[in-house]
């Protein structure tokens, strides 16, 4: 479940190095490359989905494993305490750049309002 062309499916396959900061056999999260708070982390299911209804369709349990490593790593970065958010860009209004599925987790400093006018 690879797509040649995209850039996490490399980075799970190590083809293109990452920081990575919680790995099993289905999960992968690493540091965004350009990251937009103190911590901002990239939760990825190993496999391709291009986004969150793909993913859940095809596989549940695999998104609700992604949902655990997600809090897991606000834990792990601690800011489970100070709060965190969890956002899934999908599709051009959403923003979405790739199109393998991804959790952000973000936090380390006051996010503000969820969204701007
Ligand atoms: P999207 O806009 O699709 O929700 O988020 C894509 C995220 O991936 C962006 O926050 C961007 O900074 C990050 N990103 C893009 N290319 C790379 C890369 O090669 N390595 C890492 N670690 N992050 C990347
Ligand atoms: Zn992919």
């Amino acid at each position: 479940m690879t797509d040649a062309d995209c850039i996490f499916c490399k980075i799970v396959a190590g083809d293109i190095p990452s920081t990575k900061v919680l790995e099993n056999d289905r999960v992968l999260a690493f540091r965004d490359l350009y990251p937009k708070a103190p911590t901002h982390v990239l939760v990825i299911p190993k496999d391709h989905y291009a986004n969150v209804a793909e993913l859940t369709v095809a596989d549940p349990a695999l998104a609700g494993e992604l949902l655990r490593a997600t809090a897991e790593v606000a834990a792990s970065e601690g800011i489970d305490e100070s709060g965190w958010r969890l956002f899934a860009n999908t599709g051009s209004d959403g923003g979405q750049d790739v199109f393998h599925v991804h959790f952000h987790v973000a936090g380390g400093k006051p996010l503000g309002r969820m969204l701007s006018n």
